[in-house]
């Protein structure tokens, strides 16, 4: 690894010139993670040959509504690998259609995967990599130590209730997953993992981020939930937590290699509205479709990802997107949905939010209300994040090696999601 190779979050491929087009292949996953926004997983919703078929000829035939340069093909479930037949035909269909088309996106397209991880080993889902393997990404999420993992992350119980929907049960995933870990490496090294936060895993981050990182994942990318779960004083122990973590990256010499995304250099600054005012969030100009073939401006707006309001679909795989429906979403920017103490806030860079968590959060049925429910954790990110760097500027003075750190230093922005 060379030295200062990743310093703060990799951009991800083609960022801000792709198109995300998202499969929703199944809403059925082995495990039923507590903190898993997914409120509806279920059983029953498995994407059809056809649904996908028509879906891609309508992408792929309207050429001049889809003018981004790239694209991302993700898939995503529930659990996607649990349909890898089905995907492979996909992106089969897709590989010889864009070909047949003289597409634009025939030379810059991605297949894009985040997995449990579960079955990453089996010769269906090893052949599918073997097949595409200058063309795919993929991530497998795990949450780091075996208890931190496990606490969260629980296989379902074998049947699902009376309306179709899974369970959790008491059994933990962690040692399914951690065994594919290294093949997964050996495959895609560079590939980093996905870690989500929740009150009840506070505790854990700093031992959580170090084993990921013993175990050769060098791209941790952590977020907390957006949702309302915290308690009273989880943002001091939060700032506890991630600062004894900034000792232990810096002590330990793992920020020369190893990232996490918890520690950005382009968090906690004020933002001009006049420059900054750019929506985090990237429903509307990413698309997504389900098994019923409608068409979604994110998975996050299907009924299975929300709680308490209804799917907010903008077209279906026979008649296309509806540029009335879509139209609301590409207004947005952080004006619009911000309220006053987010536009006066001197610590608002990097403070992010989900379009779909805050429609689903909203007194009435609107997409531009923004939730602050994370306003006293990213508070507390930035204070321990301040630390992190003044730490680490300090000790690079010390050693004489501060300009040669900052030389190397690329200038990753934050990314919209
Ligand atoms: S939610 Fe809180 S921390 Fe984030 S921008 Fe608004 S006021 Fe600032
Ligand atoms: S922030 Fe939420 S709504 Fe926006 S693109 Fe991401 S998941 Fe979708």
């Amino acid at each position: 690894m060379d030295l200062y190779k990743i310093k703060d979050n990799e951009p991800a491929w083609q960022s801000g010139m792709s198109k995300n087009i998202t499969f929703i292949v199944t809403k059925d996953c082995q495990l039923a993670c507590k903190y898993c926004y997914l409120v509806g997983k279920n059983v029953k919703e498995r994407m059809s040959w056809e649904t996908a078929k028509t879906f891609v000829d309508y992408v792929l035939e309207h050429e001049d509504e889809f003018r981004e340069e790239s694209v991302v093909w993700d898939f995503i479930g529930g659990e996607p690998f649990l349909e890898i037949e089905l995907i492979d035909k996909i992106c089969d269909y897709l590989k010889l259609r864009m070909f047949e088309l003289n597409h634009h996106w025939f030379n810059s397209y991605r297949f894009s995967f985040s997995t449990n991880g579960i079955n990453y080993h089996t010769s269906e889902v090893q052949s599918f990599i073997k097949k595409n393997r200058e063309h795919i990404s993929i991530g497998i999420t795990i949450d780091g130590t075996e208890k931190k993992h496990d606490l969260n992350r629980v296989w379902k119980q074998p049947t699902a209730d009376a309306n179709g929907l899974t369970q959790p049960s008491e059994r933990g995933s962690y040692k399914d997953v951690v065994k594919n870990i290294p093949l997964w490496l050996s495959q895609f090294p560079d590939a980093g993992t996905k870690v989500t936060i929740s009150s009840a895993d506070i505790p854990y981050i700093k031992e959580s981020v170090l084993h990921l990182y013993s175990l050769g994942i060098h791209q941790v990318n952590i977020n907390v939930v957006f949702e309302d779960v915290w308690q009273e004083g989880d943002d001091a122990r939060f700032e506890e937590q991630l600062m004894e973590l900034a000792d232990a990256i810096i002590d330990g010499g793992w920020y020369q290699d190893y990232a996490c995304s918890f520690f950005s250099e382009h968090i906690g600054k004020s933002l001009d509205p006049e420059r900054d005012n750019q929506n985090w969030c990237g429903a509307g100009r990413m698309l997504s479709v389900d098994a019923a073939g409608n068409l979604y401006p994110c998975t996050r707006f299907a009924q299975y990802s929300l709680r308490s309001k209804k799917a907010l679909i903008i077209g279906n795989i026979k008649d296309g997107i509806n540029e009335n429906l879509l139209r609301p979403f590409l207004t947005l920017d952080r004006i619009t949905q911000s309220p006053q103490k987010c536009l006066d806030c001197e610590v608002a860079s990097g403070c992010a939010w989900c379009q779909g968590e805050n429609y689903d959060a909203a007194q009435t049925n609107t997409i531009y209300e923004r939730s602050t429910a994370i306003c006293l954790m990213h508070k507390a990110r930035v204070r321990a994040n301040n630390y992190y760097w003044n730490k680490l500027y300090r000790k690079l003075e010390l050693e004489g090696r501060r300009e040669e750190f900052e030389k190397n230093e690329r200038d990753v922005k934050p990314e919209i999601c």
